[in-house]
């Protein structure tokens, strides 16, 4: 570690894999943005070893992580107190980190409204959503989505239970019911249409319902890629009104998480200028 290493603060994602992650860049230009003494590492860390790899980073005077899969549900034993976003969503992806305590933060909902509302002004209210896919990103997203007072939200998922619990949780909240994708397709076509699957980036093909979308919809996939996602190739085929990847939402999360460090909101304008937004 050089000198001027040694007095940076230190923040960093754990995740497992997280080789390939965009998030140091956008840090870094968030940090020159702001010019603000920080770095930002890379933690790769299996499931088994996620509590030694938190604690060290904190023993070693690490001051804040990003936590990715699949750690966002376990690394909420190991905090000490919750902000009311992770509470509600039961999911942690930034931690605030001090010797005496570690907090758990949860900006994926935030970043996710920020993109829709800011970035995109889509108008949430009375809206009926579709959201595909009920794992971490899913729980993320429901309590923000929900504060915006949709008319509905529907989750479909593969595995129904998992829907189910999610809108057995989130149900107090507003009008949320899990349906299988096959009942979908005798739905009437949404308003608003998110992908919060993984099946693209595992190159699997997922049987959504085509349905969903009509000429009116709008469609956000979470997924995010160097090239269109397979979601937003099918929702073009079926002529989906407007179509938005996850890049925006990537970048207004980790500007959520910045201001918890740093107490800086970074201008995302630029940064997301600089990423190739489809
Ligand atoms: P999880 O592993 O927690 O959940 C994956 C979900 O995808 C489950 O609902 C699963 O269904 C479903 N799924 C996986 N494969 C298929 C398939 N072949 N057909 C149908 N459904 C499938 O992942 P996350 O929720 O954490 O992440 C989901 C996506 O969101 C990822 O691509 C991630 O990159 C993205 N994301 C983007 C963010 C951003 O800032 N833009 C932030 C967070 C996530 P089942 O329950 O049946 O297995």
């Amino acid at each position: 570690m050089s000198d001027q290493t040694a007095i940076l603060d230190r923040y960093g994602l754990i995740g497992y894999p997280v080789k390939h992650s965009k998030s140091p860049v956008i840090h870094k230009l968030f940090a020159d943005q702001s010019d603000q003494q920080m770095t930002y590492e890379l933690l790769s860390a299996r499931p088994e070893d996620l509590e030694n790899a938190v604690r060290k980073f904190q023993r070693n005077g690490g001051r804040g992580l990003n936590v990715t899969v699949p750690h966002k549900a376990a690394v909420t034993r190991l905090v000490d107190e919750m902000s009311e976003e992770a509470s509600i969503a039961g999911a942690v992806n930034t931690l605030a980190i001090s010797p005496e305590k570690i907090v758990g933060h949860n900006t994926d909902g935030v970043g996710l409204v920020r993109d829709i509302t800011t970035n995109w002004k889509y108008e949430v209210l009375n809206k009926r959503i579709l959201v595909l896919g009920a794992g971490g990103a899913a729980q993320g997203i429901q309590g923000t989505l929900l504060a915006l007072d949709p008319s509905l939200i529907t989750i479909a998922n593969r595995s129904i239970a998992k829907a189910e619990a999610l809108a057995g949780h989130f149900g107090m909240l507003g009008n949320v019911e899990a349906k299988r994708f096959t009942e979908v397709n005798k739905l009437e076509p949404f308003d608003l249409v998110i992908n919060a699957t993984s099946a693209g980036v595992k190159g699997e093909q997922a049987p959504f319902p085509r349905a969903a979308i009509a000429a009116k919809t709008v469609c956000y996939d979470l997924s995010y890629g160097f090239s269109e996602t397979p979601f937003i190739t099918w929702a073009k085929s079926l002529e989906a009104e407007t179509t938005r990847s996850g890049w925006g939402m990537l970048i207004e999360q980790a500007a959520e998480s910045f201001k918890i460090w740093r107490d800086v909101l970074p201008d995302t304008a630029p940064v997301l200028k600089q990423l190739p937004v489809t």
